[in-house]
């Protein structure tokens, strides 16, 4: 059967969606499957997304990149995990580590400890690699490998650059120039043809499947398909961010290995280690910020003057569209929706979604509905979950300002989160709760932001939780000896991707 795939848009959606479905298919004939990617020149990307998800390793490796490329081409840095400071209060502070809890899933370590915000630290050793600012793998260990587990910290065009050659040199994606100016649907309402301009000159471009990345805009599946788009700006705040690109103070300062997340009076502040600088920025609301005052507040964070550095201001509304798959479009990335990135959970949906269209759409016209109808339910799910995640780690913040008591107000808390930390309240998170086709974040995430925050469920009244007591302290004591053993043996962040590059 013959498939031809038209993805517009040429930003980090366009062109991992492209890698990924192209690499998918890669072996059928090419008279049987088509995949183009028409990007406009006159319209820039949006030029941030730095932080990534586990997920991307394999992404990375399916569509076939190698690690040192990537790390080369993207002055890409590791991300072990996400410290939170001044979340739950001032001067408080707490990491969501990648890899999981000593015994997750056969023992939930948080009743056996005295004081549950040490959770990240008693029941892993990675808070400890990346307060020591050290590489996730040792010399020895192959790429993609590592004792931590691990995501990326990338230079988002970079990022785009690499995707665009690999995709048309080796994936066989066919790449076009063009603006589009008009979205032709046919009498039962599905995309037809596109009209574009390239320089002047009228052309038209028709596929059996669209892929919408055109951003914010949301031209295909938002603007022409009319499907509505959601707001959750009743539950996150946030709605402009300013984004600074700062250098290091020389080439051999310390690169962060996880994603310093700082909280400010009206939003926080990201602060991510690429090798070649660190990306920052400030996400708020401007409902109770102005825009001068988060300058300030970033100033303030950069400890240097920053009048100098060039500011990408973004302004963007919280929420996503209410059918991600119309007919015969599918919207992925900011024109299927957005939220802040305080997970860096955009890519990863990205890669998510991509793998679903590519494992679909040779589905037969009868089948189409179904597998509509199912990734507009599981989308809808992970949305709904992407946002209480995000939630949770506002809710349980004990500062004072308006904007962190906002947060705070049950009104502003989705009934199903409210729900969620009523069953925790009595148990903690368990890996069970989680078990679903849809799940994006697993327990263990729960647990390091409930625990790290201060959330202490009632394990007082949960005798039998306490029969482990001999288990608990052995997988306590061989975290110690472990974390003991790593900070000797792995080398500083920095040190070890001069090096692996330099071999
Ligand atoms: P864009 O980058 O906006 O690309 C849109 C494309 O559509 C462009 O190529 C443009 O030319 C094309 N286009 C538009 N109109 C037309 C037209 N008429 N004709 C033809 N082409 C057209 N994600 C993470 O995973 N981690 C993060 O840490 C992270 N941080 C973020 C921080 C901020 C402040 C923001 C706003 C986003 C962040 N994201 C993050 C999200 C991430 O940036 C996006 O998911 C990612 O860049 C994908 O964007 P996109 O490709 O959907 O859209």
């Amino acid at each position: 059967m013959q498939k031809s795939i038209l993805i517009v848009g040429g930003g980090t959606a366009g062109w991992l969606s492209a890698a990924i479905i192209a690499s998918h298919h890669k072996n059928r004939p090419k008279d049987q499957f088509t995949i183009h990617l028409v990007e406009a020149a006159d319209v820039p990307t949006v030029g941030v997304g730095e932080g990534t998800w586990p997920t991307l390793r394999n992404t990375i490796r399916s569509i076939g990149i190698d690690e040192k490329t990537l790390f080369k081409r993207c002055f890409a840095g590791f991300k072990q995990g996400a410290k939170f400071v001044n979340w739950a209060s001032d001067n408080h502070q707490y990491y969501h580590p990648f890899t999981v809890p000593l015994g997750y899933g056969n023992i939930d370590l948080a009743p056996y400890l005295e004081d549950v915000q040490s959770f990240a630290d008693d029941a892993n050793y990675q808070a400890a690699i990346c307060d020591a600012g050290l590489a996730p793998r040792a010399p020895t260990e192959a790429e993609f490998q590592g004792v931590c587990n691990y995501a990326y910290h990338l230079d988002a065009g970079a990022l785009g650059d690499l995707l665009k050659e690999h995709c048309r040199d080796v994936l066989g994606v066919q790449h076009h120039t063009g603006t589009v100016k008009e979205v032709v649907l046919d009498d039962q309402g599905h995309i037809a043809n596109l009209n574009l301009e390239r320089e002047g000159e009228a052309f038209s471009l028709s596929a059996d499947m669209y892929v919408d990345c055109t951003g914010f805009r949301s031209l295909l599946l938002g603007q022409a398909l009319k499907v509505p788009f959601k707001s959750i700006d009743d539950v996150l705040f946030n709605d402009t961010a300013l984004a600074l690109r700062v250098p290091y103070k020389d080439e051999h300062a310390p690169i962060a290995c996880h994603t310093i997340a700082t909280g400010q009076n009206a939003g926080w502040i990201w602060d991510i280690g690429l090798t070649h600088r660190r990306g920052i920025g400030h996400v708020f609301s401007s409902a109770f910020l102005s825009e001068d005052e988060a300058f300030d507040n970033l100033a303030n964070y950069v400890g240097a003057p920053i009048d100098d550095l060039q500011i990408n201001r973004i302004k963007f509304q919280a929420g996503y569209r209410q059918k991600a798959w119309k007919h015969n479009c599918v919207g992925i990335g900011l024109s299927g929706g957005f939220v802040e990135p305080l997970e860096a959970t955009a890519i990863m949906l990205v890669e998510v979604a991509a793998r679903y269209v590519a494992e679909n759409i040779y589905a037969d016209e009868k089948l189409l509905p179904i597998v509509e109808k199912r990734f507009n339910q599981q989308m809808d799910y992970r949305w709904q979950r992407i946002t209480d995640f995000l939630k949770l780690h506002y809710s349980l913040t004990k500062r004072d300002e308006p904007y962190w008591r906002a947060h705070t107000d049950e009104a502003t808390i989705p009934i199903s989160l409210q729900e969620d930390l009523c069953v925790w309240k009595n148990r903690g998170p368990q890996k069970s709760d989680f078990d679903g086709v849809a799940e994006l974040f697993p327990a263990a995430s729960y647990q390091y932001v409930l625990y790290g925050m201060g959330f202490k469920p009632d394990f007082d009244t949960q005798a039998y939780l306490y029969d482990q007591q001999q288990t608990a302290k052995r997988i306590i004591e061989k975290n110690q000896t472990l974390t003991r053993q790593l900070l000797q043996d792995l080398p500083p962040h920095r040190n070890y991707i001069n090096h692996w590059l330099s071999t």
